[in-house]
């Protein structure tokens, strides 16, 4: 449903009845605001809640949009490339196909009228991928030969909330987005996922065998959730 805050600002609301629970729990989603209240509370109590949070929401409503127009491929915004931030330039020309090119701090966009941000973040997933095949994979031979652990295969996927895994039969799978990550980052990635193949979880056994070829990577572990943050 609709419903308005006390700045008259119109939110999409939706209202979970839950049997059980006690409190009412407001949150935001990605589709809007959410609030869970018991089967027997009366409409017009939850109406109230939310309207007393009205300050809290208009805030975070407002991060949440600022943080979507962040992501968007516009002009202005930044696209991160070994872990470094490009601005990104989008121009409208009169022609078929899109490009890409990097130029010292800019990625430079050609583009056709209207073109969908569907079109431009598949731009981008080529790109990052190209990349990752071309730079991770001599970076996994390298540690292969040190580490003298064998993998099965690699394999690049879309992933986003991994950045690489180690199968049970010792595949790996590296996540292409990686690419926007600093080289040493990827590295440990690479070795994190190389001692997989011989400490399957993530035992003290697993993190001595990391530390042995990465002494530091604690730090790059720090640096990872930073990057994580900004993402
Ligand atoms: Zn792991």
């Amino acid at each position: 449903m609709q419903f308005k805050l006390k700045n008259n600002q119109k939110i999409s609301l939706e209202i979970l009845r839950k049997p059980k629970l006690k409190n009412i729990n407001l949150r935001i989603t990605p589709k809007g605001v959410v609030v869970s209240a018991n089967k027997r509370m009366p409409l017009a109590d939850i109406e109230a809640f939310v309207l007393s949070k009205s300050d809290w929401l208009s805030k975070h409503l407002k991060n949440q949009e600022a943080q979507e127009k962040k992501r968007l491929f516009i002009t202005g915004n930044e696209v991160y490339f070994k872990g470094e931030a490009f601005i990104l330039e989008c121009v409208e020309m009169q022609r078929h196909d899109v490009t890409l090119e990097l130029c010292e701090k800019k990625f430079l966009i050609k583009m056709p009228h209207n073109t969908s941000q569907i079109t431009l973040q598949e731009l981008f997933n080529d790109f990052y991928k190209k990349e990752a095949v071309m730079h991770i994979t001599p970076l996994v031979e390298d540690w292969v030969k040190k580490m003298k652990l064998y993998p099965k295969g690699i394999a690049f996927r879309k992933t986003t909330r991994q950045w690489g895994s180690c199968s049970s039969q010792n595949s790996l799978s590296f996540s292409y987005y990686l690419m926007k990550l600093p080289l040493h980052i990827i590295e440990y990635v690479v070795v994190h996922e190389l001692a997989h193949i011989q400490e399957k979880n993530h035992s003290t056994n697993f993190w001595a065998l990391v530390e042995e070829f990465l002494p530091n990577y604690k730090e790059v572990v720090k640096k990872l959730r930073e990057f994580e943050r900004v993402f």
